[in-house]
């Protein structure tokens, strides 16, 4: 199913991709970028830190649905397959596994894992059951594509200790990367969910990153109260800005005893900007 002119394997079954990757076997470390598509310069980085650390880069590309909490944003997901191939193409990159969601859920089936209170807080809150169906989807490309790294963005913080907390509990032989979060030239976090913003709401939108590394500046030592609440009335300064949460917690467990001075410490925020709801994080120490 090779596309003409590019050695990008476009592969959309699990059976046809443990095949090719039987036959390619001795291309190891496999590393494993896994995306919604809608590709962008966050997620070509992950794959540019993949290439520097794997003998094969698989991308895939799935808009999850068990992981939405909100079925107008599932439907709204954008889906520009001929950007993101050539994108793909150009960032050459071995394979993309793209598979459906029959492929993906041939029959109706229950997913639970428990990992304590970090699924739960921020992000855990606001969209219950979302992380839930983040650690089935990861379990389930885990089994399909068997890397021996894989490779996610500090963007979604969180989900990174959620699937590091899975792959612990499930005894996965994969290792984790975190690759650093890729902004706009005016600090915007990289996403997906960017094209939804009308150009004034991008412009309300800079106030999430400028906020988080204003708090960041004046962060010496301590999450003191004040810190936190001068970083929320900047947002809420902004009235088109929506503020959901605005945490400085340890970034062990992401809880807010943050007296260790060895254990870092990590701002993270989430906001709806109109319609559309944006995440954003940054390392203070
Ligand atoms: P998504 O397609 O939004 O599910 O993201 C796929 C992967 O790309 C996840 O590991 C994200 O954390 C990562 N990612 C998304 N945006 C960025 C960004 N701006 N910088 C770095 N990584 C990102």
């Amino acid at each position: 199913m090779n596309s003409n002119h590019s050695s990008l394997e476009i592969i959309k079954t699990i059976a046809a991709l443990q095949n090719h990757l039987q036959k390619q076997s001795s291309q190891k470390p496999v590393g494993l970028v896994p995306t919604m598509g809608a590709l962008h310069n966050g997620h070509l980085s992950l794959i540019k830190t993949a290439q520097a650390q794997a003998a094969m880069v698989v991308c895939s590309i799935f808009v999850n649905p068990t992981q939405f909490t909100n079925i107008s944003d599932l439907e709204k997901y954008p889906k520009p397959v001929e950007a993101d191939l050539s994108k793909l193409e150009q960032a050459q990159c071995d394979i993309l596994f793209m598979p459906d969601v029959q492929e993906m859920y041939p029959q109706k089936e229950h997913w639970h894992l428990n990992i304590g209170e970090i699924e739960h807080r921020l992000e855990g809150k606001f969209r219950p059951g979302h992380y839930q169906g983040v650690m089935q989807i990861v379990y389930k490309l885990f089994m399909a594509v068997k890397p021996d790294l894989a490779f996610f963005g500090q963007k979604d913080f969180q989900q990174i200790r959620v699937i590091e907390k899975m792959t612990e509990l499930k005894k996965l032989p994969v290792k984790l990367v975190v690759c650093p979060i890729i902004r706009e030239a005016d600090g915007l976090a990289m996403s997906s969910r960017n094209i939804h913003l009308s150009n004034q709401e991008r412009k309300h939108a800079l106030v999430l990153s400028w906020a988080l590394s204003q708090l960041k500046k004046s962060y010496v030592k301590e999450a003191s109260p004040e810190l936190r609440k001068e970083a929320m009335e900047l947002i809420s300064a902004e009235p088109q800005v929506q503020l959901e949460y605005l945490e400085i917690v340890n970034m062990d467990n992401l809880n807010q005893d943050t007296s260790d001075p060895t254990q870092g410490i990590i701002a993270l925020l989430a906001a709806k900007v109109g319609q559309t709801r944006l995440i954003d994080n940054m390392i203070l120490s």
